[in-house]
């Protein structure tokens, strides 16, 4: 089990580490007295039995847990430029000349549409050639 260096120490950097390590022993009749109290004990880095502790020992501890418990101080941060203050009053801007109104309806030129000969043959008011009289 490994455990990521770089993780639970929030934004800043961990400047101080608290590792705990758990103490393994291989489980079998091998297992000496003197190492097998230690068995899944928890201990920190550098702390309580460091195997092996004799002849042939084959126990080995194992990190399980790693807490940040002093981080990096917050480095200083750079200072903003300060604002310039803002003027109302400088060099007067170039005002865009009004643009003539053109938004008025475009005039389209009427096709086919002449009101003389639109009801042409349908006005029964039509004045004939004959002056007003019927043409039976
Ligand atoms: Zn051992």
């Amino acid at each position: 089990m490994s455990f990521d260096p770089g993780a639970g120490g929030g934004s800043r950097p961990c400047k101080t580490w608290e590792v705990w390590e758990v103490y393994h022993t291989q489980h079998d009749e091998r297992v000496c007295p003197v190492c097998g109290p230690h068995n899944g004990q928890r201990y920190k880095l550098g702390e309580g039995p460091q195997p092996p502790l004799h002849l042939n020992c084959r126990c080995w501890r194992e990190e399980v847990e790693r807490t940040c418990i002093e981080t990096e101080p917050e480095p200083p941060k750079p200072k903003p430029p300060p604002e310039e203050p803002h003027r109302e009053e400088g060099p007067t801007r170039d005002t865009t000349p009004a643009t003539p109104n053109t938004s008025g309806p475009p005039s389209r030129p009427t096709v086919g549409l002449d009101p003389g000969i639109v009801n042409d043959g349908n006005n029964p008011n039509r004045v004939g050639p004959g002056g007003g009289q019927r043409a039976q």
